[in-house]
């Protein structure tokens, strides 16, 4: 009798470890599987993405302009882009007759209606609002921490940015190279949840590790989109920057452009290279850059 009991313990122990270690292994496969979700990959070609989240990190509302076609590829196949902007871009007109705030309230329009051309809804675009051409006097931090806000909150699965250089800081006019610093800068930050750490303590912005790069106004671009079937939304777009592009700048008169603008636009955005076909061109870099 006191046998037969041995036995059954012996019996129900092992019935309890191995219960322990199933649930400990489906725990830590579940784990694996979380991690490997966060750093899944793109498809390498756009097209195959679907209900993937992407950010544009600039500085002036037009500055997005030069990747409008992949964007509104990417928004064709359910996918959602968000842009930032990270000055208001208040100095930018030869127009004496312009100021600052009323420059500022133009771009804005003109950037909002630029963008739903190609289907950017208005509550996707971020003006930041510093003074345009002075990024480089914010105190660098201050800026980091913005764009870390950025992408904690909206977690993009991939970023498009100025591109900073790979060897060589590559230069850029002032503002667009203070954008891509602090672009790539923030980013990094966001995968660490010690930097900024209010952001995880007071608003629940778990880190966030970006994997894919998209750097535009590239020396070294290695990736192109075609933008062929889209590049007639891209000029349309294109067209709403009046402010900026051509008679509108030196004297700015209202919202339509200028035709003869127009009509430069028109060649320039849809002009076909030597195959038929029009790209935007990116440095893409498919990995982690928070090390
Ligand atoms: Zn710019």
């Amino acid at each position: 009798m006191k046998v037969k009991y041995s036995v059954i313990g012996v019996l129900v122990a092992i019935l309890l470890a191995l219960g322990f270690l199933v649930q400990a292994t489906s725990q830590q496969t579940r784990m694996v599987q979380d991690r490997s979700r966060a750093r899944e990959a793109n498809p390498e070609d756009i097209n195959e993405w679907r209900g993937k989240t992407v950010m544009f990190i600039g500085a002036h509302p037009d500055d997005e302009v030069s990747c409008a076609g992949t964007f509104a590829k990417l928004i064709k196949n359910g996918n959602t882009v968000y842009i930032v902007h990270l000055t208001s871009g208040n100095k930018g007109s030869r127009d004496l007759e312009m100021t600052s705030e009323r420059l500022a309230a133009i771009r804005k329009q003109e950037d909002i209606a630029a963008n739903g051309v190609i289907g950017i809804p208005p509550e996707n675009i971020f003006f930041v609002g510093y003074d345009d051409g002075m990024l480089e006097y914010v105190p660098e931090k201050e800026l980091v921490e913005k764009v870390c806000w950025f992408i904690r909150k909206y977690r993009p699965d991939a970023l498009f940015l100025f591109d900073s250089g790979v060897d060589w800081v590559q230069w850029h006019k002032t503002d667009h190279r203070m954008a891509a610093k602090v672009a790539l800068d923030g980013t990094r930050a966001a995968a660490y949840h010690l930097y900024f750490p209010h952001h995880r303590i007071y608003e629940g912005l778990q880190p966030f590790t970006v994997v894919d790069f998209f750097f535009k106004s590239s020396k070294e671009p290695n990736f192109k989109v075609d933008i062929t079937d889209v590049a007639e939304l891209k000029f349309q777009a294109a067209i709403k920057h009046t402010s900026q592009w051509g008679k509108g700048n030196a004297e700015y008169t209202g919202p339509d452009m200028d035709p003869g603008d127009v009509e430069r636009q028109r060649q320039r955005r849809l002009r076909k290279g030597p195959d038929g076909k029009i790209y935007e061109n990116f440095r893409r870099v498919r990995e982690s850059m928070s090390f």
